[in-house]
């Protein structure tokens, strides 16, 4: 039997995603939390706390805290550490194409909304859904962790992005998450698509999770748009 050519693929068959992205050296070009603690707070305890947390001895949430109790800022440093930070290459490209093509794109950090947002909105991503901790600063310069989410916590983060990867799954939409590091370790356990670098790549090699490789936002932005298009 005569067979026509192949029907043409309807925008109804392209798959959509839901992305789940980390802040710190991912989204961000440097990890601006570890740089603003090297900046702002007391290095000796600062890389104690961190140790700490890596091996598991404690939260990050108690990480966080340890931190803080010897952070002095004020309002003026604060801003003109975070103005000085960039976005990795590519990344407001990937999040406007993928927002255009009906994706839901969100931010997901175990760092700060307080110096997050700030970089957002400098690059007019201002409306781009954000879940993380936060700060307070008092009249006397003393900086205090907010956790919003540490009830949903696993007890290892501060603000576990496994429990925004389970409470955010929509039918139809593909998860993916793309992170660098161990605060990302509860979320790519949970997602059918995983791109990774750094200590997250590790622990992917170390738990048998497949991921992609990637080096900046364009690598991520034409892998994805294979799959989109994928049976
Ligand atoms: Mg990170
Ligand atoms: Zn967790």
């Amino acid at each position: 039997m005569h067979e026509g050519p192949a029907p043409k693929k309807g925008l109804q068959q392209l798959k959509r995603f839901q992305i789940f992205c980390d802040f710190d050296g991912t989204l961000a070009e440097k990890d601006v939390g570890q740089q603003f603690f090297l900046t702002f707070s007391d290095p000796k305890v600062s890389e104690e706390a961190v140790t700490a947390w890596l091996n598991g001895e404690i939260s990050s949430a108690e990480m966080y805290r340890r931190e803080l109790a010897v952070t002095r800022a004020t309002r003026d440093q604060i801003h003109q550490f975070t103005m000085s930070q960039r976005l990795s290459e590519g990344a407001v490209e990937l999040i406007r194409r993928c927002q255009q093509a009906g994706d839901e794109v969100f931010v997901v950090s175990d760092g700060f909304a307080a110096y997050i947002r700030t970089i957002l909105d400098k690059f007019g991503l201002q409306a781009l859904p954000l879940f993380a901790n936060d700060l307070t600063l008092d009249a006397t310069g003393q900086l205090r962790p907010v956790f919003p989410y540490l009830e949903h916590s696993c007890g290892r983060c501060a603000n576990c992005k496994g429990y925004h990867v389970r409470r955010l799954r929509k039918e139809g939409l593909l998860q993916v998450y793309i992170g660098d590091g161990f605060s990302d370790r509860c979320a790519v356990t949970q997602v059918e698509i995983v791109f990774a670098k750094r200590d997250l790549a590790k622990f992917c090699d170390e738990k048998g999770i497949a991921y992609y490789a990637f080096q900046n936002f364009k690598d991520i932005q034409s892998i994805l748009e294979k799959i989109r298009r994928s049976e």
